[in-house]
């Protein structure tokens, strides 16, 4: 495994290199980037993994300092699973250039975290173009856990490169909860919570499929998760999931959550 930190680096190692899978993190890796690296693996001849916290999708600069990292643990998996490639740039690296043209997310995108993170998809798009232009990948893995994430940055990196974004599904455990980097910040008790929240929205979907008044009971989920659960919730709506416009039915669509327990944002859908 080749440990990669100057783009001159990664310009002489990736040269010859042909078919190359990719996939970005943030690092504290889990069993959920673990499935993007054996499905780029299984897809592509090589396979580059990035870690790079990227301080402009943080609309909260506590949260970026404070986002978990755990370096030594990560390149201790990278290894077991084969990569050949693990990318850690700074960020002087990444930011060395001006871009040209502000990245200006649409009206009807600007739903979900875009509406409660301001900044924070403009960062993921801006630093995505950098990977992708540095890189040059084949392939990119990205998960659904990060739904709105994976449609925008598809968007973006398809119609400017060649590049393919593939889509992964979300990785669980055995309880329904989302494996996250961000679970990690969370006390036993929280992770208790979370796992109930999951749990309960996972049979909610369900449950939802044979009602029709979707939009009173979605209300009323939200009041019964906040009472019985003491969480903040910045949404629960449904979406259609190729476009992410809203809708009152759970065909084609997904529920989508953002909330807080304590300090700790946590993002799902199902
Ligand atoms: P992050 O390190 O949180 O920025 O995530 C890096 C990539 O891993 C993104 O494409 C995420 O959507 C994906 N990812 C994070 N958690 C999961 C999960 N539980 N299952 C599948 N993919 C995930």
């Amino acid at each position: 495994m080749k440990i990669l930190i100057k783009n001159k680096d990664i310009n002489e190692a990736l040269i010859k290199v042909s078919n190359l899978g990719f996939v970005p993190t943030m690092g504290s890796l889990h069993k959920g980037h673990e499935f993007l690296i054996k499905q780029s693996k299984k897809k592509c001849n090589q396979t580059l993994v990035s870690i790079f916290i990227n301080p402009t999708q943080f609309n909260n600069k506590k949260d970026y300092l404070s986002y978990p990292k755990n370096l030594k643990k990560d390149l201790n998996i990278l290894k077991k699973l084969k990569v050949n490639y693990v990318y850690i740039p700074n960020k002087k690296d990444i930011y060395s250039s001006k871009r040209k043209g502000a990245i200006v997310l649409k009206k009807e995108n600007r739903v979900l975290c875009a509406k409660f993170r301001k900044g924070h998809f403009e960062g993921v798009i801006d630093v995505m173009d950098r990977l992708t232009n540095i890189i040059k990948p084949n392939k990119i893995f990205m998960g659904e856990k990060d739904y709105q994430q994976l449609l925008l940055v598809k968007k973006f990196i398809e119609k400017k490169y060649k590049t393919k974004i593939v889509s992964c599904k979300t990785i669980r455990n055995k309880e329904k909860l989302a494996l996250s980097s961000r679970n990690q910040l969370l006390n036993k008790q929280d992770l208790i919570k979370a796992t109930k929240i999951a749990k309960e929205l996972f049979h909610f979907k369900i449950f939802l499929k044979k009602r029709k008044k979707i939009k009173s009971l979605l209300q009323k989920k939200i009041v019964s998760l906040k009472k019985n659960f003491n969480v903040k919730i910045d949404y629960l709506e449904i979406r259609k999931k190729n476009n992410l416009k809203s809708s009152l039915s759970i065909k084609n669509s997904k529920i989508f959550i953002a909330y807080f327990i304590d300090k700790v944002r946590l993002i799902d859908n199902f």
